[in-house]
């Protein structure tokens, strides 16, 4: 075969690759959505009963059941996640975020589950950081949840630090550091080189206590790679880790402004950015 003949073929291999993997997307898409529906009503009527029933026996059972439909959620979102990513087809959005909300967000959606098991949930939000950023703030959120989640859930005393440091700032952005601590079970040393591969689980008896489906952090490792930042971890057995990651974020538009009249002079008072992201305590 010419060397025209063999493009042309490995153009069209390309395109049958291609289609395969939208056709698959496009399934697990539609398959997402259908298992979704129901699963909502479901967890609609557990709310109903969870708010009608008073007997202790029948609650937890009532608990155990929304656990479960949360997790099979969960997990509907990660095996979708999942494959757009390895299929290259994960795309990024960028809008204009206010990063203190957004630490306040999830320390509030993080603090009950924390709270029922007496752990205290401390954020740390060095002053220095811009107001308002751009880059795909859902991502970020996702990231941050599942981290902080795991630290949660693999800690039973002490707690749990979600601390968001300035790095260093240029005339296009700034450079964050995000960490997530905790004293939890921590994790062995053989195990923590494949922490981030998809469906990987510290293998000993304690971590399949906890459940899942160890997706959570190969997504988050992926979207931090996709947003050209890097991911680490630092764990020490029976007293905790630490999942930090970096990410360089832009300044949006208002921030700009707002920083340049200052250097003007043209603002006599600068809006505390610590009374911001400290309020958020
Ligand atoms: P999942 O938590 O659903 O199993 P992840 O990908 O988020 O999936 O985590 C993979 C594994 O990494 C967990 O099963 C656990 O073994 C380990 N791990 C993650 N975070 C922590 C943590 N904060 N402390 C101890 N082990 C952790």
């Amino acid at each position: 075969m010419n060397s025209i003949g063999c493009t042309t073929q490995l153009a069209s291999v390309l395109m049958e690759a291609d289609a395969a993997s939208l056709a698959k997307i496009t399934f697990l898409r539609n398959m997402n959505h259908e298992i979704r529906t129901p699963l909502n009503a479901i967890m609609g009527i557990i709310e109903i009963l969870m708010m009608k029933i008073r007997e202790p026996e029948q609650l937890k059972l009532l608990n155990k059941s929304n656990a479960a439909a949360h997790n099979l959620l969960e997990l509907l979102g990660n095996v979708l996640d999942m494959e757009q990513i390895e299929e290259g087809k994960m795309e990024l959005d960028e809008c204009n975020f206010d990063m203190a909300a957004l630490l306040r967000e999830i320390v509030s959606l993080i603090e009950n589950r924390a709270n029922a098991k007496g752990l205290s949930v401390q954020l740390d939000c060095d002053a220095a950081l811009p107001e308002r950023l751009l880059g795909d703030a859902t991502r970020i959120k996702q990231i941050l949840i599942n981290l902080v989640g795991n630290a949660v859930k693999f800690t039973e005393r002490g707690g749990v630090t979600l601390s968001v440091q300035l790095k260093s700032r240029d005339a296009e952005g700034v450079q964050v550091l995000f960490a997530v601590s905790d004293t939890g079970i921590g994790i062995a040393h053989d195990h923590i080189e494949r922490i981030f591969r998809a469906f990987e689980q510290d293998d000993n008896s304690a971590t399949r206590v906890y459940g899942g489906a160890g997706l959570g952090l190969a997504i988050s490792k992926s979207l931090v790679d996709l947003m050209g930042g890097e991911i680490e971890v630092s764990s020490i057995p029976g007293q905790g880790s630490t999942f930090a990651f970096t990410l360089r974020l832009k300044m949006a538009a208002k921030e700009h402004t707002r920083r340049m009249m200052l250097h003007r002079g043209q603002v006599a008072e600068q809006k505390s950015l610590a009374d911001s992201c400290f309020a958020s305590r």
